[in-house]
């Protein structure tokens, strides 16, 4: 039996980004201290945490420095480098753990990983060279999508091949880096599931979250999703894959994982993100306890919360794009009847940068997604 954290100790978080300040949140609420540590200054989580330290994740003494201060490290961003989760696990221990992280960050690792498992995910060969690249795209055919092996997330470091003519302008655009080269997924949709595991391994989920994408990034999210399509076999077989994932990894804290359903009826994984996902972000308002909660639960040694669906629930991402040409309009968006707004703090609107989502709660998923992409329009009414 392993000590819990309890309320009033100092949870160190890795990276600083929205997720780290939905955690922080919660954690506050709870009554926990939060410090942050990224190179980044006035960051989403560090407007919110009781201190934000700055230093480069390369510089294992501020590191080392940092872990002292703090009774246990989570990350919300994974590209975090292997030697930082290091440094912090020889102070304190670091929840989910280093080898979760080493594989998440590389595209080629993770389907490798899935592989040894028996865990189906979209055909893929490891290409280094343009000649590779070539002779893959004659194994998989077109269309297919060339991926970078490393530091990709939403739709970055990715190209889509439609014909094998394109592969040197494809190969030159990514940069002639390591590459991992995905036949293409004729999908019928896409899902995820959030879930936790406990120190003692115990384990949580939120059920299937469905998740629609535009230009790669994660535009909207429904739970549960639309209208029933294989339902609960598909479900539990997504689940049973999730656990699967966080028993071979031991892993302690809240992961998710992206499935393509295909036309066919077979899950694919697509993704493992080894923290909160931006797909749970709905369970803040429509579950009894959060995805965030449920990473400070886990990540404490506490008892892991209920999942429990309150209502049906859609999620909207907003995007820097909204705020061209102006300020959102927020107070039209407000007006529509369980709307749920969250802004992350960020000061600069960029293209296609996250900064914020909208949660719809109602009575059917159709619903709420229909309210929340109306209340989405309603931030560009005239003010
Ligand atoms: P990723 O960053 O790999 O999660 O990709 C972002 C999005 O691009 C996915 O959520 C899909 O909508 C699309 N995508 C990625 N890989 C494939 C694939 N192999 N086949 C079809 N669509 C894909």
């Amino acid at each position: 039996m392993i000590d819990p954290i309890l309320p009033g100790a100092t949870i160190g978080v890795l990276g600083s980004g929205q997720l780290g300040r939905m955690f922080a949140l919660e954690a506050r609420r709870m009554g926990y201290r939060v410090h942050t540590y990224s190179p980044d200054t006035d960051t989403p989580t560090g407007q919110v945490a009781d201190r934000e330290v700055v230093a480069a994740y390369e510089d294992l003494e501020a590191v080392r420095e940092f872990a002292r201060h703090v009774s246990v490290v989570t990350f919300e961003f994974e590209n975090v480098p292997a030697q930082t989760a290091q440094a912090v696990a020889e102070i304190v221990p670091v929840r989910p753990g280093g080898e979760v992280l080493h594989i998440a960050q590389n595209r080629l690792r993770e389907k490798l990983f899935l592989s040894r498992l028996g865990i189906p995910c979209a055909p893929f060969r490891h290409v280094t060279s343009l000649a590779e690249l070539e002779s893959a795209l004659s194994e998989l055919g077109t269309p297919a999508i060339l991926k970078t092996a490393g530091f990709g997330y939403d739709g970055k470091g990715q190209i889509r091949i439609h014909s094998s003519e394109d592969a040197v302008t494809a190969w030159e655009t990514l940069g002639g880096e390591e590459c991992v080269l995905e036949g293409f997924v004729s999908f019928e949709r896409e899902v995820s599931v959030v879930a936790a595991r406990g120190v003692q391994g115990e384990f949580a989920h939120y059920g299937l979250i469905e998740n629609r994408h535009v230009s790669g990034i994660l535009d909207l999210s429904v739970t549960p999703p639309l209208n029933v399509f294989g339902g609960e076999p598909i479900e539990a077989e997504a689940v049973k894959i999730t656990r699967a994932i966080f028993e071979a990894l031991h892993i302690v804290g809240t992961l998710c994982v992206e499935f393509f359903l295909t036309t066919g009826g077979k899950l694919l994984v697509n993704e493992i993100a080894p923290r909160p996902h931006n797909s749970g972000h709905l369970t803040l308002d429509a579950h009894l306890t959060s995805q965030f909660e449920q990473q400070l639960r886990a990540v404490c040694g506490l008892p892991l919360g209920s999942t429990e669906r309150l209502r049906p629930a859609a999620m909207a991402n907003l995007l820097g794009d909204l705020w061209e040409p102006k300020t959102p309009n927020w107070a039209a968006a407000l007006a529509l009847p369980n709307l749920k707004l969250n802004l992350y703090g960020k000061e600069e609107a960029r293209t296609g940068r996250k900064m914020g989502h909208l949660t719809a709660l109602a009575d059917t998923s159709e619903e709420a997604l229909r309210l929340v992409q109306a209340g989405r329009e309603a931030l560009t009414d005239p003010v």
